[in-house]
């Protein structure tokens, strides 16, 4: 038999007594822990919490907040490719301006 140590309820399987100890509410207040930080799954795109990671895992292939984040993030890719042009071309057209600035009719002078 496996008596819990808290509760001390028994057990006949020692997994059992385990998993008992692990999700069975009024054990864990016994133990001083609080269920919630046990057992939860949450979702990393909505704030929700899940028991089992399966259905967290099902969820999160249909979380709608999913979805907009991968739009979002879709669409700051696309501006981050504009910007990285945009960069590129402010480069390019300051360093035309530069040969286009540099003083060729001064080195005339001087020689
Ligand atoms: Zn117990
Ligand atoms: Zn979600």
């Amino acid at each position: 038999m496996n008596i819990c140590e808290y509760c001390e309820y028994s057990f006949i399987k020692r997994g059992n007594l385990y998993k008992h100890q692990r999700t069975a509410k009024y054990c864990l207040k016994l133990q001083g822990k609080e269920p919630v930080n046990t057992v939860t799954h949450q979702c990393t795109y909505c704030d929700k919490t899940f028991s089992r990671t399966d259905i967290l895992n099902r969820h999160r292939e249909k979380c709608t907040a999913r979805e907009i984040r991968e739009k979002m993030c879709g669409e700051q890719n696309k501006l981050l490719v504009i910007i990285a042009q945009l960069s590129k071309t402010i480069e390019n057209l300051s360093q035309n301006r530069q040969v286009a600035e540099s003083p060729s009719s001064d080195e005339n002078v001087i020689n």
